[in-house]
């Protein structure tokens, strides 16, 4: 029997997450758990992926280009704008083109790892075909199944 997460009234419904991942997505939208009611669903039975993690954030309605951080750990997330409790938007994230602030460049050496420079790490998407990004500091590239290792 599938399980039966309660309704929010106002919020971002996450789905299709991949199970485990629903803590480190709710660290990568930045939100405020302290202040913030969040439901989390994890390895709950789903027909399309066998197992998946279902995230509820109340009062809080992610824009687009926020919501698309999240396809660096589930590129099949859905995403539902709920507005007094039906969906008053819904889409599908895409790989963002340029990641800024949450991700640290793997080169010891790059000046974003450099504690006297304040300097954040951004990196570029290399083509639209690969998950794959480049520091625009050094050029070192990453890879999207390095991105969960290298958060912040
Ligand atoms: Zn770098």
């Amino acid at each position: 029997m599938p399980l039966k997460v309660r309704r929010i009234e106002n919020g971002t419904v996450l789905d299709h997450l991949p199970p485990g991942t629903a803590p480190l997505i709710l660290d990568i939208l930045n939100v405020d758990v302290e202040r913030t009611t969040v439901l989390m669903a994890i390895n709950v039975e789903s027909s399309k992926m066998g197992r998946k993690d279902i995230l509820k954030i109340e009062g809080k309605f992610l824009e687009e280009e926020e919501a698309n951080r999240v396809a660096l750990i589930a590129p099949n997330a859905t995403v539902n704008i709920i507005r007094n409790y039906s969906v008053a938007e819904k889409f599908k994230v895409k790989p963002p083109e340029r990641i800024e602030g949450i991700v640290r460049c793997p080169n010891p050496n790059c000046i974003t790892n450099d504690e006297r420079e304040p300097v954040e790490p951004v990196f570029i998407r290399e083509s639209t075909d690969d998950l794959e990004y480049r520091c625009r500091y050094c050029e070192r590239v990453i890879r999207a199944e390095q991105l969960r290792e290298l958060l912040r």
